[in-house]
């Protein structure tokens, strides 16, 4: 999608087969932006209104998050919207689904590490100096969140951390201000990889800012491989850069997420 000149409807996402194509997308520092208050979060408005639009043409929209699904679905107004009946969520990385179909929400359990480090994580939080990161208890994941703390002190989290997530046999998943502990077979890719199999998609669209999405990343080549058309799109941020580089599309955040989707939308004459 880079290099050669193109038309600009051509640039702006496949326009060809599109009830044959998956649009996954990440939620925060993608289609929300990152706030002080995670609680606080909300999708952007013309985001919404050009998924509502897509989601009548597109073969499937899906979001794969970090959040659980309840919280996805209270911040993003996804429900009932016109155009999003067919609209699927996979929350806390894959580990739990919904669809816009039967509204019915399904988690895996909650594992007993969790819950036993639940009530010592703020322990060892104060610690290791940190005892002022809010935890955020999300049922298959504990998120420390660091906004606010000394830098310095981010810094030196993430490796004790770690080794906590080895001791309970949780993985760590580092991310913009946040450092998340969780229960973990199933990632962002495994998500995309299931998606893109139940709905035979011969096109997938995936967009992500942060660590999280690159097992997403690495499930689109995977998909190239085998013949599915890949188009990689990354909400750049001065926090994170790790997707730029592989990215086919880059752009500067929530807001331009939703200029390029109202021009999908637009290109496709929905
Ligand atoms: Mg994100």
């Amino acid at each position: 999608m880079s290099g050669t000149p193109h038309a600009a409807s051509e640039t702006i996402a496949p326009l060809d087969d599109p009830a044959g194509t998956l649009l996954a997308l990440d939620f925060d520092g993608t289609l929300a932006h990152i706030v002080d208050d995670p609680a606080r979060a909300y999708v952007h408005p013309e985001s919404i209104a050009a998924l509502g639009r897509l989601g009548t043409i597109l073969g499937g929209i899906t979001i794969i998050t970090g959040r659980p699904v309840a919280q996805a679905l209270e911040l993003g107004g996804f429900e009932g919207l016109r155009g999003l009946e067919r609209l699927t969520i996979h929350g806390q990385y894959g580990a739990e689904h919904w669809d816009a179909a039967s509204t019915q929400a399904l988690s895996a359990q909650r594992p007993t590490e969790i819950s036993t480090l639940a009530e010592r994580l703020p322990g060892i939080l104060q610690q290791l100096g940190a005892g002022a990161a809010r935890i955020e208890d999300k049922g298959l994941a504990l998120a420390v969140h660091t906004r606010g703390l000394d830098a310095e002190l981010i810094g030196h989290l993430e490796r004790p951390l770690r080794q906590v997530a080895d001791d309970f046999g949780l993985r760590l998943e580092p991310g913009r201000q946040v450092i998340e502990l969780r229960s973990g077979t199933v990632d962002k890719g495994t998500a995309l990889r299931q998606v893109v199999a139940d709905l035979q998609a011969r096109t997938v669209v995936f967009a992500g800012d942060d660590l999280g999405d690159l097992p997403a990343f690495d499930a689109v080549d995977a998909l190239r491989a085998d013949g599915v058309r890949g188009v990689l799109v990354c909400s750049a941020s001065a926090e994170q850069d790790a997707l730029v580089s592989r990215s086919d599309l880059v752009l500067q955040g929530p807001d331009a997420v939703a200029e390029w989707l109202t021009g999908w939308a637009d290109a496709l004459g929905v």
